[in-house]
């Protein structure tokens, strides 16, 4: 058995079978790769959506695309026309299937499942040693992308979490061309909650129920509201459950708590994934964040043999994406009312361009702008005295 490697990837989820896809397309210059995972079996674990056009990374794998959007609350409604990238699911069966076969095409590249670490990886002579439970390895750089702990991450500005479900019911009960991003909770001062619908055919949709809070709800806390939203759908149509998921999405991670071992600051150590700079704070999208990393890292390794961790965002953005974070966080209860006015104050264009991560400061501007001024400059203040 090989043991000493170029590169180990800690964690094979979205993260390292991403950087693992773009180290096969390197072919004979791909490094000697270890990637260990603890799962034992991939299966449909959750759904990854996107906004994007036809050269978007996956955009072709998705199994379906809405070019339209609506976010609504009791009283308005605002429709939102995405025609141009439109908005798009890829399953994760899908996802791991494409990329388990573009791994186990490679033999420079090998997957090990069912592993866990024994100990913390530790540097000794400019060599990276991993004990596990399926062996010891060696390699020159580590791609970690095992999630922190939450309590690690008290200092998170929002947590969303969500639980959903596949549903399938016996006869037509859904307009497949238009996705429901936001159907708003009525407001409350613990949570700003709505519920996600994504119809993939007339009769079978994914429903989410999803609160932003600064507190974290697990999946029981969220079963009720869940099924009340399923039941108000199907108003007593039989219906069949196909699948769950839960998620919970860290929206502006703050300095992860705990010591950070000196070994971890190695330029040849990285930390990436959700919980370490993958996800857009304002709205928790990581995937296609996860594949710009993916594509940096592979032409890091190419170039110098280190790897690279996320891009941080511009100051601008950061601070944008702070004070709309820190609005939420001190004032669920307008949640509902605020996204309203930004779906519908804002341009479409500019909207998307928001929302898909591609947003320029003056689309930030209208997002920001689109709050009440008193609100927005309280939030700046206490964005601006807490750091
Ligand atoms: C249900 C759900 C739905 C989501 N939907 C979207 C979406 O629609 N759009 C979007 O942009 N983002 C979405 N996200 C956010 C984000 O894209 C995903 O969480 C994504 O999977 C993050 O990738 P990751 O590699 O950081 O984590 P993961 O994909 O969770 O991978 C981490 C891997 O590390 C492994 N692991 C953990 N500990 C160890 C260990 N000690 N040793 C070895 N392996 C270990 C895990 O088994 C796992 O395979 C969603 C998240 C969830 C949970």
């Amino acid at each position: 058995m090989q043991t000493d490697f170029d590169l180990i990837i800690i964690g094979a989820g979205c993260a390292g079978l991403s950087l693992g896809m773009q180290l096969a397309s390197l072919h004979a210059q791909a490094p000697r790769t270890l990637l260990l995972e603890s799962r034992t079996a991939y299966e449909n674990d959750r759904t990854w959506c996107f906004w994007g056009d036809e050269q978007t990374p996956f955009a072709t794998l998705a199994r379906h695309s809405w070019q339209r959007f609506s976010v609504n609350n009791a009283v308005s409604r605002a429709l939102v026309d995405c025609s141009t990238t439109p908005y798009r699911l890829l399953t994760a069966a899908d996802f791991y299937t494409k990329a388990l076969e573009a791994i186990a095409s490679h033999t420079a590249l090998d997957l090990k499942t069912g592993i866990s670490l024994t100990a913390e990886p530790s540097l000794t002579q400019g060599r990276w040693h991993l004990h596990t439970t399926g062996g010891s390895f060696s390699a020159n750089a580590i791609v970690d992308t095992r999630p922190l702990p939450t309590q690690q991450l008290s200092d998170t500005t929002l947590w969303q979490s969500f639980l959903g479900c596949e549903l399938e019911f016996q006869k037509p009960r859904f307009d497949p061309t238009l996705a429901q991003l936001m159907d708003f909770y009525p407001a409350t001062d613990a949570f700003v909650g709505f519920n996600y619908v994504l119809p993939l055919s007339t009769t079978r949709a994914l429903i989410e129920f999803t609160v932003f809070s600064s507190k974290i709800y697990d999946q029981a806390e969220l079963v009720s509201y869940l099924d009340a939203q399923v039941e108000k759908f199907a108003g007593g149509r039989p219906y069949q459950r196909l699948r769950n998921e839960y998620g919970l999405i860290p929206m502006g991670v703050g300095k992860p708590k705990g010591t950070v071992k000196p070994t971890e600051r190695h330029s040849s150590y990285v930390r990436v994934g959700l919980t370490a700079g993958a996800a857009r704070p304002a709205t928790g999208y990581a995937f296609q964040r996860i594949q710009r990393w993916a594509l940096a890292c592979k032409q890091s390794l190419k170039k110098n043999g280190l790897p690279v961790g996320h891009q941080p965002d511009s100051f601008v953005i950061r601070q944008m994406d702070a004070i709309f974070l820190n609005v939420l966080r001190h004032h669920p209860e307008l949640g509902p009312e605020l996204f309203m006015r930004l779906f519908s104050k804002v341009s479409n264009e500019k909207l998307i361009r928001f929302l898909s991560d591609q947003g320029r400061v003056s689309d930030y501007l209208a997002v920001i702008l689109s709050l009440p001024p008193w609100l927005f400059m309280k939030s700046a203040y206490q964005v601006a005295t807490t750091r």
